[in-house]
Parts: structure tokens; sequence; C-alpha cells
């Protein structure tokens, strides 16, 4: 079923062209074959690329309604974009994505990881479950291009599941506050109702019962360190997000890029056990065909809401 490339030389070989790009996104996005709009599964390949349907007539390409709707640029390197960005161990950076495509500017460059980055969560799908421990922190040297000691520092929630001792699924999100109105919209996109939320005995978790959770409260007195101790898989999960942002970026990351490495950590973690980085690829660029298009303009403003900051 899951059938993707192993290597770069595999991944060459598969996509030498544009037609084996769109037959392999065909695959994924219609696994039983592809079906047009109105039902109907008898359809032909045009000339140009695009299921004609012969019972409404409509013409349907596979890029339609996905991340790669109304791209200009050949699948073949939007394929090479999920391939880079899913194979780098270090995380991927605009400027490493426009150097390596070619692409003519370092704003179409962030444009797709940021698409990507659509791909990468898919809010309100496959919520977490169990017991899950939230908990908030800071990361830092966020907002200053260098310089991390008068860089302002981020706050972000972070949500891990309980397996036994061990770690499940994480969900994290850049918030602007600790409040109830920052934290309960996070926990109620992250986690499935009815579940266990284990928190500390901050106030902005108090309406977690009242919206249908479970709530484990653990009091922390006494020093800080011990947070460390009552919730340890959201603190092992910060420690190991900072030392990523540490060794990928020198901690120069800028507050405008911060949500993308959040969004691009939790995707690599959730899938830490996968052997094939393949797999990553193949994820992705399922998921990549899932989702609604992020229009450009949307993404600016996101842009310059942060940059104002
Ligand atoms: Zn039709």
């Amino acid at each position: 079923m899951d059938d993707y490339p192993r290597t770069v030389a595999e991944f060459e070989a598969r996509f030498p062209t544009e037609e084996a790009c769109r037959a392999y996104l065909c695959r994924l996005r219609w696994p039983d074959g592809f079906r047009c709009r109105c039902g109907e599964a008898n359809a032909w390949l045009t000339a140009r690329g695009l299921w004609q349907c012969t019972a409404c007539g409509a013409q349907t390409s596979v890029t339609a309604g996905t991340v790669f709707q109304d791209t200009r640029k050949p699948l073949r390197l939007w394929l090479h974009a999920m391939w880079w960005v899913t194979s780098q161990k270090t995380g991927a950076s605009a400027l490493g994505l426009q150097r390596l495509l070619g692409l003519g500017s370092y704003e179409t460059a962030w444009g797709w990881l940021h698409k990507l980055r659509r791909a990468m969560v898919r809010p309100g799908r496959d919520r977490l479950l169990g017991r899950v421990e939230v908990d908030e922190s800071f990361v830092g040297g966020v907002g200053g291009a260098r310089g991390r000691s008068t860089a302002k520092k981020a706050l972000i929630v972070v949500a891990a599941e309980e397996v036994g001792p061990g770690i499940g699924r994480i969900r994290m999100r850049r918030i602007p506050d600790a409040s109830a109105d920052s934290l309960q919209p996070f926990v109620e996109e992250a986690i499935a109702p009815g579940n266990v939320v284990h928190t500390d005995g901050w106030h902005g978790y108090d309406r977690l019962k009242a919206n249908g959770y479970r709530h484990r409260v653990t009091l922390l007195r006494g020093q800080h360190a011990l947070a460390s101790k009552r919730l340890p898989r959201v603190h092992r999960v910060v420690s190991l997000l900072k030392r990523w942002l540490l060794g990928t970026h020198q901690g120069a990351v800028t507050s405008a890029h911060l949500d993308y490495y959040l969004d691009e950590f939790t995707f690599r973690f959730n899938r830490r056990t996968s052997r094939h980085p393949g797999k990553l690829f193949f994820r992705l660029a399922q998921q990549a065909l899932a989702v609604e298009p992020a229009p450009y303009t949307s993404l600016v403003k996101h842009v310059r809401r942060h940059r104002n900051r």
C-alpha cells in the first residue's frame, strides 16, 4: 500500500518527468481510481493531464483543492521540495529550499514551506487520545535575527500523550498569553473530548471540565525544577524542541517562522519511529493532497501581523 522511494537514487529514477509525478499523485489521491465529483468513475486523461469525466464532462486536475492548486511550477519541483523537507534531519529553511530548487525569490520558497506546513498538521483531525499532559513553556531567541539575549521569547503550549512512561503523539502551538482564552481553544483542537488532560494547577485550565474533558491536576509547589518531574513528557518535548531549534537555526528563528517550525517539529516527532525517510515524504504528499489550498494572500497577512509585533 505505502508506495514511496527509499533513497535519493530511487527518487530520481522514479520521478524523471511531469507525467510520472502526476501519475504518482493521482494514485495517492485516488487509490481506488479516479472518481469525478459527480460520482462517475469513467474518465479519460487529456493531453494536458486532466481527468475528463465521461458522464458530466467536467475536467479535474490532480492538484485541484490541494496545496498544489494553481501552482505554475512543475510538480517535479513540488515533489523535490517535499523530499527535501522530509529527508532533512535538521529541518528545512526557506533559503535552503530556494537554493535547492533555484526558485526566483525567497518569498516563493517561504510560501511553499508554509503550504507544506498546512499539510504537516491537519487541524481538527486525529486529535490526541487517552491521558495527555499539557503545559506552557517559553522558547527563546524568537523575534530577533541574532543576539539571542535581546530577542523576545515566545510562549508556546504543548500537549503530549502519556504512553506508559513514554510519549505518544504531540501537538503544540504558539499562544499570545497563558489565559484560558488562549489555552482552551488549543486543548479543543488538539485533544478529543472525554479524554484525560493532565496539567498543573494554573487557572488557565479551569474550563476543561465544563468543556467535556476529564481533568487531572498535579499541583506544583516549590521550585520550578519540579515541573519537569510532574509533567515530564511535555518538558522532554520542549527540551528536544529547543535543542532542534538551536541546532538547526542557531536559535535565530524569526517570529514569522516559528509556527512553521513548531508544525515541522511536530510532524517529525510524531513519525519518529518511521524507519524510512521515504515514508515521511509519502505521508506529506498524501496529506498535501488532502487539505484545502492556502491562498498566498492569507499567508502574507500572517507574516505582516507577526512582523508588526
Ligand atoms: Zn463527472
